[in-house]
């Protein structure tokens, strides 16, 4: 059964990061973004789908393929959306910002809406770091402070773990420890082909492991939990389960998949319960952690 779904807004972000998957691959600009319109499409289908199978939660990650706070407007409407509509509570959101956009009244709408949406900031770790793969450190860190006052707590991170993080773990996690910033989501690089950045995914779970053993940062993955979503976040891969990626252009299995026509499971406002019924048919889920996209696509591409 489908329970989480991630829906990119728009293809667009004001940064040029070394690792992006989305801008080197060429999707960001190139494709048209959601509206009020289809996002309303995309909000019914899914409360309908949650209510027919007693869902007790739908987790979505207004998260995509560009920077969700370029369509601040278009998430203001699903998060109003949701507060008139969904009066069971069904759908819960999260959004992932680069930190760049963030201004105080941004962060007002977050403290009003703070149970029904989760802003977190993408942040790699002290500047030197940060910047190798990402950009705008100081832009971040003081959107952080901002959120800080604003909020009355620090927010969750998401941090990209690569080649450089794991060469300076200590200096990763005492940077953390040193900002208070204990609630972070670790994720594993992928679709990137700088060897000073790639890692296995053995590397990551190992630095998972020395995160865990430190005991000071809480983070939310164990592969133990048995818990779908997504491995490269430590979790279990999700594909053919629970996961499905929304865009204007139609759902797919999840975000790497995006634009790829053989694994599309219909159009954006397509019954929940239809996609449900294509994704069994077209894709046989992966066992014990593995990653769908690695294991059918990728593997491919080298057998080639
Ligand atoms: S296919 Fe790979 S990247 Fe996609 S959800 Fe599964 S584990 Fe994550």
């Amino acid at each position: 059964m489908i329970d989480r779904a991630c829906i990119s807004l728009n293809n667009i972000c004001n940064l040029h990061c070394r690792y992006c998957y989305f801008q080197r691959s060429g999707y960001i600009v190139d494709s048209p973004a959601l509206n009020e319109e289809s996002a309303k499409a995309i909000l019914e289908n899914i409360v309908d789908y949650s209510s027919t199978l007693s869902l007790p939660v739908f987790k979505i990650g207004l998260v995509g393929a560009g920077e969700p706070l370029l369509s601040f407007d278009l998430l203001k409407y699903i998060v109003e959306w949701a507060e008139q509509n969904d009066h069971a509570q069904l759908l819960s959101f999260y959004t992932i910002t680069n930190g760049t956009l963030v201004t105080e009244a941004i962060l007002d709408f977050f403290l009003i809406h703070r149970d029904r949406i989760a802003l977190n900031f993408s942040l790699d770790g002290y500047e030197e770091l940060h910047n190798y793969g990402r950009m705008a450190f100081d832009k971040v860190m003081a959107a952080i402070a901002l959120y800080k006052k604003v909020l009355g707590e620090y927010p969750r991170i998401n941090c990209t773990v690569n080649r450089q993080t794991i060469n300076n773990k200590e200096n990763t996690l005492a940077f953390f420890k040193a900002n208070d910033l204990n609630h972070i989501n670790f994720s594993e690089i992928f679709d990137c082909d700088d060897s000073n950045l790639t890692i296995s995914h053995q590397d990551y779970l190992d630095f998972l492991d020395y995160i865990a053993k430190d005991g000071a940062i809480v983070f939310r993955q164990s592969i133990k939990e048995k818990h779908y979503d997504c491995q490269k976040y430590g979790r279990l891969c999700g594909v053919g389960r629970t996961n499905i990626f929304i865009t204007a252009q139609g759902i797919y299995p999840c975000g790497r998949f995006y634009k790829n026509e053989t694994y599309k499971l219909g159009e954006y406002d397509t019954p929940l319960a239809l996609h449900e019924k294509t994704m069994i048919q077209k894709l046989r889920p992966t066992q014990n952690g593995a990653c769908y996209y690695d294991m059918y696509i990728v593997k491919k591409e080298i057998q080639k």
